[in-house]
């Protein structure tokens, strides 16, 4: 290793360290501070993140990474070492051209709007956060002109979550989607449908939690290498791969809740677990891509958590830790876990509907980007597609427009990661099977545990270092497509609704 090579690691491992103090500090703020004690921890991770970002865009840092891509010291070093070379001077140029002033006025304004969102939703007034959504828009698209000159603004902020998309790609994938989906979706509501009333009751919290520590063992995350905590909303958080967070939520009245959220969030953990240790606290490590991240989690909830034979094997212990499910039969649960409604929330949409609330925001967001749709006419476009792809007009913003916050902080560009993420998954589900045979056949048996090795060694052993256009070239051979999702919907729908398609 040369002198310079090893100055570079010891940087990063000193940047490491404000880094896991940083994370840890979040984490405990939404796990279990105090509300006296919050403003301690809120300046002591102000002071450790201002640390790491300073090293983060340090004339040091630059230098270094400088020097180490010229190709002398470049080609000396290890594929590993030359992907974070190429990786942090990529990103570090990028984000040297955005002038200060402008990036310290951003991150004010981000706070600002994330407030006004609150309130806004809170009193369900879109009036309320306008002005700040607007300000996000023009700051967006401003910092975007530094970091990608010349680029087509939406396409730079598809590229920022997942690495390669493009409004052309999206269009196409979704385009084939609604195609087929609405027409189905219109067979499925018409169909007879489940009878959800024996789900009413009372759910212990106590025991929702055994079931949480049920499913996360049994799909495979590593409880050596993890724990669980409680939040608002369930989330997962990474310090390297030997130490991932999950969070979960717990409503007595709606045991399905945890239970999915659980295995969502177990989905991204045992990525996250699964990383070569080697990258860890590098750009390497930890997933950047958002769609690839979301495949994994969705793969858990949707394509295996929703398979009926996901739970023949721990159906009985269910019913022993919820006593309420010994009254359900496994069929019922069935229907009812894949109980398709047209609904106002995303968050709440089951997997077939839950692509229509994607397609609208991707819509919504080309409608502001590319379009120029001024923001006091987005309640309205956002009505109106309601009523194009689900049939309802929601009652009032906090139940329209105002429902997610990722507006509030400028995260344009993300919502189609989540529904990429099915459509990849559509496409790994086709592979697994030529690979391994027939995931219903595995499932029953309980064998869930290979089906997690092979994700493994597929997808989540190399973290960063393959794109997202990679990662599916490498699994499934091929370009990604919308097919393969398409006809899982359709052959599993049509078997639980008893349709002709
Ligand atoms: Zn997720």
């Amino acid at each position: 290793m040369s002198e310079l090579e090893k100055k570079l690691k010891d940087f990063l491992e000193l940047k490491k360290q404000y880094d896991h103090v940083t994370t840890l500090l979040y984490w405990d703020m939404e796990t279990g501070t105090p509300k006296l004690g919050q403003q301690a921890h809120v300046d002591a991770l102000t002071y450790f993140s201002t640390r790491s970002f300073e090293m983060g865009t340090s004339d040091e840092l630059e230098q270094m990474l400088q020097a180490l891509s010229e190709p002398k010291e470049y080609e000396a070093l290890d594929d590993t070492m030359k992907f974070i070379v190429t990786r942090m001077k990529r990103d570090m140029d990028k984000d040297k051209r955005i002038p200060k002033d402008l990036f310290e006025a951003f991150v004010r304004a981000q706070a600002e709007a994330g407030n006004a969102w609150r309130d806004a939703k809170n009193a369900s007034d879109f009036s309320m956060f306008a002005p700040h959504l607007e300000k996000m828009i023009e700051m967006r698209k401003e910092i975007t002109g530094y970091t990608d000159p010349g680029k087509e603004i939406y396409d730079a902020l598809l590229d920022n979550y997942e690495e390669g998309m493009d409004t052309e790609t999206i269009d196409h994938l979704f385009g084939d989607l609604k195609k087929e989906l609405i027409p189905l979706v219109k067979q499925i509501l018409a169909a007879k449908q489940p009878d959800d009333s024996k789900f009413k009751g009372h759910y212990d919290v106590d025991a929702q939690k055994k079931v949480q520590n049920l499913l996360l063992d049994y799909i495979g995350f590593s409880k050596d290498a993890g724990s669980v905590g409680e939040t608002e909303h369930p989330f997962t958080l990474n310090f390297n791969s030997k130490d991932v967070r999950v969070s979960n939520h717990y409503y007595e009245e709606e045991p399905l809740f945890a239970m999915f959220s659980a295995i969502h969030e177990g989905g991204h953990a045992i990525f996250e677990q699964n990383v070569n240790p080697a990258y860890d606290n590098t750009v390497a490590g930890s997933c950047c891509y958002m769609g690839v991240h979301e495949s994994q989690s969705r793969f858990y909830e949707n394509i295996l958590g929703r398979n009926k034979n996901f739970w023949l094997p721990i159906y009985d212990k269910l019913g022993e830790l919820l006593p309420q499910f010994k009254e359900i039969t496994l069929d019922e649960f069935y229907h009812e876990i894949n109980h398709v409604r047209n609904s106002m929330i995303r968050t709440e949409a089951d997997e077939v509907t839950y692509c229509f609330h994607i397609i609208l925001r991707y819509e919504m967001e080309k409608a502001i980007f590319r379009d120029h749709v001024p923001v006091e006419k987005l309640p309205e476009l956002w009505n109106e597609k309601m009523k194009e792809y689900l049939d309802i007009v929601p009652a009032n913003d906090a139940e329209g427009i105002l429902q997610d916050m990722h507006w509030s902080d400028a995260s344009f560009g993300y919502f189609p990661s989540y529904l990429l993420g099915s459509i990849y998954d559509g496409m790994y589900l086709e592979e697994l099977e030529k690979e391994l045979g027939s995931v219903d056949e595995l499932l029953a048996a309980g064998k869930i545990r290979e089906i997690t090795k092979w994700l493994n060694q597929k997808i989540h052993w190399y973290g960063s270092t393959r794109t997202p256009k990679e990662v599916i070239a490498n699994v499934c051979g091929k370009e990604v497509s919308a097919e393969p999702l398409i006809r899982y919907f359709k052959e599993k729908y049509s078997k639980l609704y008893d349709l002709n398609v």
